[in-house]
């Protein structure tokens, strides 16, 4: 054999294998690549509480990304550009409904083709008489029965669109609703011999009081923490406050707390924070929730 073929001989083995094996193992690498990241639910909540219901519901069969960015108050937000694009691109998009979020209604124009899981739907079908006293406030999420109503319509939702974990999305979501259902008792049990009214700083706990047979006063007349207080505002609640002999004047872990300190100066009390969840911290819904009902017992009981 001539030195030359040889070489070529050679030089065939040796490469097509290789070139050959290269090929496969990059298709294949890029197939994982693919199956990872489009075999996952592609979720976006909202706002926080909602994305941790979604988290709680979906563990790692779905991946879930909150639309509002960290920090930042939903009420009035609106979505840029980019999250625009990530909306696209998602299976769902949960929202709290109630009209909490304005920018649903441009859905339509986004041209988008997943699925708007709107977890107030039930809770409209289910309590008819609630809808109707507190058909201007959208914070269902602050009572937690409402709140297992939103998570057990999340697990449906995700459900109906991957059947084979089914029975995955519904036992987490029973988990979780135990978690809740625990929550809740607390709540009844601490409050149930204590006094009833309290002052909000916004217009977020018609759910919750109407829930655990309390009088939620508000220092902003309004769904909306960004409204202003005016000097008549003012001086109302703090007659309120006299007249009702409240001690405690509460704001929010997002607001001013010199407004909330004004009201408190003039009745010789004290301020404590009562959150209305609307942005993510360190802490999780449950732990949240437990420390308003730590600092509502400062206040009433
Ligand atoms: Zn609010």
């Amino acid at each position: 054999m001539n030195k030359q073929v040889k070489f070529a001989i050679i030089a065939i083995i040796i490469v097509i294998p290789l070139s050959s094996y290269s090929v496969w193992a990059s298709d294949s690498s890029l197939q994982i690549r693919e199956a990872t990241s489009f075999s996952k639910l592609q979720a976006i909540a909202s706002f926080y509480p909602l994305y941790e219901f979604a988290q709680q519901v979906g563990q790692d069969k779905v991946n879930v990304q909150l639309l509002v960015p960290e920090g930042v108050e939903p009420h009035d937000w609106e979505p840029t550009i980019q999250d625009v694009q990530l909306i696209q691109k998602s299976d769902f998009i949960i929202i709290n409904g109630f009209g909490f979020e304005n920018w649903v209604e441009s859905l339509g124009e986004m041209n988008y083709q997943g699925i708007v899981v709107d977890t107030s739907s039930q809770i409209i079908k289910n309590n008819d008489e609630k809808s109707i006293l507190f058909k201007n406030d959208p914070h269902i999420w602050l009572n937690p029965i409402l709140a297992k109503t939103q998570v057990q319509t999340i697990a449906d939702e995700f459900s109906k669109s991957d059947p084979q974990n089914k029975n995955f999305y519904q036992k987490n979501a029973q988990s979780y609703t135990l978690e809740l259902d625990k929550l809740d008792s607390k709540i009844r049990n601490d409050l149930s011999t204590c006094s009833q009214d309290f002052i909000a700083f916004h217009d977020a706990f018609s759910y919750f009081a109407y829930e655990y047979n309390l009088h939620q006063h508000t220092i902003l007349s309004s769904n909306d923490p960004h409204s202003e207080p005016t000097a008549k505002t003012l001086e109302n609640i703090i007659n309120t406050a006299r007249e009702l002999k409240i001690n405690i004047i509460f704001t929010e872990d997002t607001t001013d707390p010199r407004v909330s300190g004004v009201i408190a100066n003039e009745i010789n009390g004290k301020v404590l924070v009562l959150s209305p969840l609307e942005i993510s911290d360190d802490g999780n819904y449950i732990s949240r929730m437990t420390e308003n009902l730590d600092n509502l017992k400062e206040a009433l009981c």
